[in-house]
């Protein structure tokens, strides 16, 4: 059986302590368009990768309380960039390049673009990646590709749905988390364990920041 929604997997105290060190100031460090200016790689990282209009920017400043901090952009594609956001205690979020976006009507169907697969394959210090599955479409073909170009990375990666006050009935957000898990038991590099948020409502945010809480610690 799953756990609902990943609640009973960290202690109280564990949220709790996630909460506080995610309560302390967040900044915004850089963004770098070309492997050359990526920072130093000699802090702990996790980053962020989804579809453009997944819901990334939205996640990371729910994650965070910052509700300016990444840039929610209504232009889907519109950040190249590999931004990279301090926290308190030096730790770095890093958000990856949204994929799969259509540019001129034509489909870019290349996943990660070249920074972004620069950036998976030479991060010593990233922990793990978050891919972030909008739940209303669950995992599309370009996931799927995604999840390969990360096992091929051996980058550990952990599934979160998203938007997940949108799927009606809500009942479904856990036959979703499921067949989500299933669908990834296979893969390498997938952490064993998939969460469901909403930036709206606030759904699975303390579970996450606990997740990356815990990866950062690795
Ligand atoms: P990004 O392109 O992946 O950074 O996506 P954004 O964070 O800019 O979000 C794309 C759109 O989805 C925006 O219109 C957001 O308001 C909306 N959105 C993001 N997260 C949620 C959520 O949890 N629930 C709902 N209902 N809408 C969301």
């Amino acid at each position: 059986m799953s756990e609902p929604l990943g609640t009973d997997t960290f202690t109280p105290e564990e949220i709790e302590a996630a909460r506080v060190r995610f309560a302390r100031p967040v900044t915004f460090l850089m963004g770098a368009a070309k492997i050359e200016q990526l920072p130093s790689s000699d802090v702990a990282e996790v980053a962020f990768a989804g579809r453009s209009n997944v819901g990334k920017s939205s996640l990371i400043n729910a994650v965070t309380s910052q509700h300016q901090l990444a840039r929610a952009s209504t232009e889907p594609g519109r950040t190249r960039e590999v931004n990279f956001f301090t926290l308190d205690g030096g730790e770095r979020l890093v958000d990856l390049p949204g994929y799969g976006f259509a540019v001129a009507g034509k489909k870019v169907t290349k996943t990660f673009q070249n920074l972004g697969r620069d950036y998976l394959r030479g991060r010593p210090n990233l922990k793990r990646v978050y891919l972030l599955i909008d739940a209303r479409h669950g995992l599309k073909k370009v996931d799927g590709e995604a999840l390969d170009a990360l096992d091929l990375a051996a980058v550990s990666y952990q599934v979160v749905l998203t938007k997940a006050d949108k799927l009606r009935p809500q009942s479904g957000v856990e036959t979703l988390r499921a067949a989500t898990l299933k669908a990834i038991s296979k893969r390498p590099a997938a952490f064993p364990r998939v969460l469901a948020t909403s930036s709206e409502t606030g759904v699975g945010i303390a579970e996450l920041r606990a997740e990356i809480a815990a990866a950062l610690s690795i």
